[in-house]
């Protein structure tokens, strides 16, 4: 799949990466989220949320909340918890209150949930119970593989025999492997795609290679960034 990027070349301040005629350049590794988190907000700007369309607040002296909010962040469309990758086709820029409620919904779920909570119609409070009930369900599907968690056009069905790695090992068996780990002894799956560049260097999921590796039956599913490049290093 292609990485959505601006439509006009950038160069990165930090050195980091650089986009130019379409392509991503990157040439840091261990960079990757913060890459994304800038190139997310020089896609879709950093002063609208996504959600619901409030402003960022121009200054102290606008204190109007139904119109303004105060602090950005990214959302992930597809929710983390269901393995939606961090690149800027599933993030949107969103004040923290709509980050914080949307919590692990994806977007239809999202907007069902606001549907039902702002509705006029009474007894809002039993129709969200309801609709929460139905979701944990539904969630747990998800987790089993039961329900697909990630569009099936995210994936590569391409089998590779080599992917770089480029990454310091320092501690490999870090807190969020262990959670990956966990993850897999529950579900019988891993947790989330791996991201590889289109030189197949790895841009993220080191945890989920490491994992792959260890329960040799593991499938791992990678997402092919096929308009980025891994420079770090002379070819
Ligand atoms: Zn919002």
């Amino acid at each position: 799949m292609k990485l959505i990027l601006p439509d006009y070349d950038f160069k990165f301040e930090d050195g980091n990466a650089e986009v130019k005629n379409g392509n991503l350049f990157i040439y840091r590794a261990g960079a990757f989220a913060k890459i994304m988190t800038k190139l997310t907000y020089l896609v879709y700007g950093n002063d609208e949320c996504f959600f619901c369309h409030r402003k960022k607040r121009p200054n102290a002296l606008e204190t109007d909340n139904t119109k303004y909010f105060s602090r950005i962040t990214k959302d992930h469309l597809i929710p983390q918890e269901f393995g939606g990758p961090t690149i800027t086709n599933n993030l949107r820029p969103a004040c923290s209150e709509c980050n914080n409620e949307k919590e692990n919904m994806y977007l239809d779920e999202f907007e069902e949930y606001r549907r039902i909570k702002y509705a006029k119609d009474g007894n809002n409070e039993e129709k969200l119970r309801k609709f929460k009930e139905d979701l944990r369900v539904k969630q747990e599907k998800r987790k089993r593989g039961e329900i697909e968690s990630i569009p099936k056009e995210y994936l590569s069905d391409e089998i590779f025999n080599n992917i770089y790695v480029n990454f310091w090992i320092d501690q490999p068996l870090g807190e969020k492997y262990m959670k990956q780990e966990d993850f897999l002894k529950d579900y019988g799956r891993l947790p989330k795609p791996i991201i590889i560049s289109q030189n197949k260097f790895l841009l993220d999921g080191f945890n989920s290679i490491l994992l792959a590796k260890y329960n040799l039956n593991e499938k791992l599913s990678i997402i092919v960034l096929e308009n980025v490049f891994f420079k770090g290093f002379p070819d």
